[in-house]
């Protein structure tokens, strides 16, 4: 009996330390990310290729002969841009030329400014720039994309190509594809998630469309996607990825076409089996993404 009062009597401490830790604000927002969120030591996952997670968001490091492409910039902080650089210095000290972005959120695009000073050219879809412009998390941040495209673009540099595509809308309106054809290596970013996937619809981004973009994904020779947050994903995860993506656009239609309304249709959803949740704003927006002609 006393034992079992013990036991209550911790399970109602630890109930309440852990209401006291998660009641605490998000440590990823804003500035303070770079010490919730440090940026990682870098790792080879290809010759000449590197990945180096932390400060918001991945990085990719492409080494070509005559100097290095990077992909994405991490959340802005001189503590995120210091550290990334370290770890960049630690497998070479070419001059870093090219930076291309996937999307325009913070955590893609915060240091392009450090680096744009530091001699590189940022390439970034029309889109990306107009949308970090105009979005109020991004429209005071620096650098935006010093050479811009409309869809598609090709570097070629020492040797080293480098395509850029955008297959459509999803997790914003200006996803950008970033392909490692020589590697098989393709950047695909919060294209892939693991866990909820997140539609900026504010800034274009679109749910209908979402599986469009990995359908172009698909259609390129590649057996590594390195989303925008965690491990390397295989190519049958890609797959598996969009096919889950696909059930919840059809059983959100379904729904539609039974009878759900805007404010039903997150009931009348189960995306249990998919391992993913929405709220009911989420719901609202691709209610309105469904419905209009
Ligand atoms: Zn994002």
């Amino acid at each position: 009996m006393s034992r079992k009062l013990l036991y209550a009597g911790l399970a109602a401490v630890f109930a309440f330390l852990a209401a006291a830790l998660f009641a605490q604000p998000p440590a990823g927002r804003g500035r303070g990310r770079g010490k919730a969120d440090p940026v990682e030591k870098i790792r080879q996952l290809k010759p000449n290729l590197y990945l180096i997670t932390g400060g918001g968001a991945n990085t990719v490091l492409r080494v070509a002969p005559e100097g290095l492409i990077v992909v994405d910039t991490k959340n802005p902080s001189d503590e995120n841009f210091m550290r990334l650089m370290e770890e960049i210095r630690s497998v070479s000290m070419l001059p870093v030329k090219y930076v291309f972005n996937t999307h325009h959120h913070p955590d893609h695009v915060g240091n392009n400014q450090k680096f744009i000073e530091a001699g590189a050219t940022v390439i970034g879809l029309d889109a990306l720039k107009s949308d970090m412009a105009s979005d109020p998390r991004t429209k005071d941040i620096p650098g935006r994309p010093t050479q811009t495209f409309a869809k598609d673009y090709v570097l070629a540099y020492g040797g080293v190509t480098v395509e850029a595509h955008s297959f459509g809308r999803g997790h914003t309106g200006d996803d950008t594809m970033i392909y490692f054809p020589d590697l098989k290596v393709v950047m695909v970013s919060d294209q892939i998630t693991d866990a909820n996937p997140i539609v900026d619809f504010a800034n274009g981004g679109s749910a209908v469309e979402w599986t469009k973009i990995l359908d172009g994904v698909l259609q390129l020779d590649f057996d590594m996607a390195i989303p925008g947050r965690g491990e390397p994903k295989t190519r049958a995860e890609v797959q598996a990825f969009r096919d889950k993506f696909a059930s919840l656009i059809d059983r959100a239609r379904a729904a539609i076409r039974a009878g759900a309304t805007r404010d039903t249709l997150a009931m009348q959803v189960n995306t249990s089996d998919l391992g993913w949740t929405f709220n009911a704003a989420f719901y609202g927006s691709l209610y309105d993404e469904l419905t209009k002609s």
